[in-house]
């Protein structure tokens, strides 16, 4: 038992190591521990899960994850409180070099960070405002002044948009360049 007690509750894993092993981590995080994310709106109460599957590429530590949660946001339209359903998956790679991209890494996203200390709450954290939608809004049906933007819409006809969330996220606008 060379691991201190407590290790495996430590945000930062050996990434190195997990990789090697294959390893699959999950973790939970309160938005209050991810400061950026409050600082970007999200409601203090809202949480997140993070699913992390670790593999190599090349000699390189990749993981892929998947970003699950409700997180609380304020709606652009009735400005009241949102609750935005987050269900996103990520792939990144560990690199030294921050000057990498996704092409060099068959699409894997390149961060630069020590792969023997992967911080899983910064990377959730940073997974996490990629995800966001950029624009918060309720559901027409459910928010107090949707019958008056609806009435603008109805006399917009390109807008056959299926989603309620117009304006995507900014990791949809990032996959778009
Ligand atoms: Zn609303």
């Amino acid at each position: 038992m060379s691991r201190p007690p407590g290790a495996s509750f430590a945000s930062c894993v050996d990434a190195v190591h997990a990789a090697r092993t294959r390893s699959q981590i999950e973790r939970q995080f309160a938005a209050r521990a991810l400061p950026r994310l409050i600082e970007a709106g999200v409601g203090e109460e809202s949480t997140l899960q993070v699913s992390l599957q670790f593999a190599t590429l090349e000699g390189k530590v990749t993981v892929e994850g998947d970003l699950s949660g409700l997180v609380e946001l304020t709606c652009q339209r009735c400005m009241q409180p949102v609750a935005v359903p987050v269900d996103e998956s990520f792939r990144v790679v560990i690199v030294g070099d921050d000057s990498a991209t996704p092409e060099e890494y068959g699409g894997y996203e390149p961060i630069a960070v020590d792969a023997t200390q992967l911080d899983l709450r910064w990377l959730t954290e940073e997974q996490a405002l990629l995800a966001l939608p950029l624009v918060p809004m309720h559901r027409p049906a459910e928010c107090p002044v949707t019958s008056a933007v609806e009435v603008v819409e109805r006399v917009i006809p390109e807008d056959t948009s299926p989603r309620q969330q117009p304006f995507g996220n900014l990791r949809d606008l990032l996959r778009k360049r």
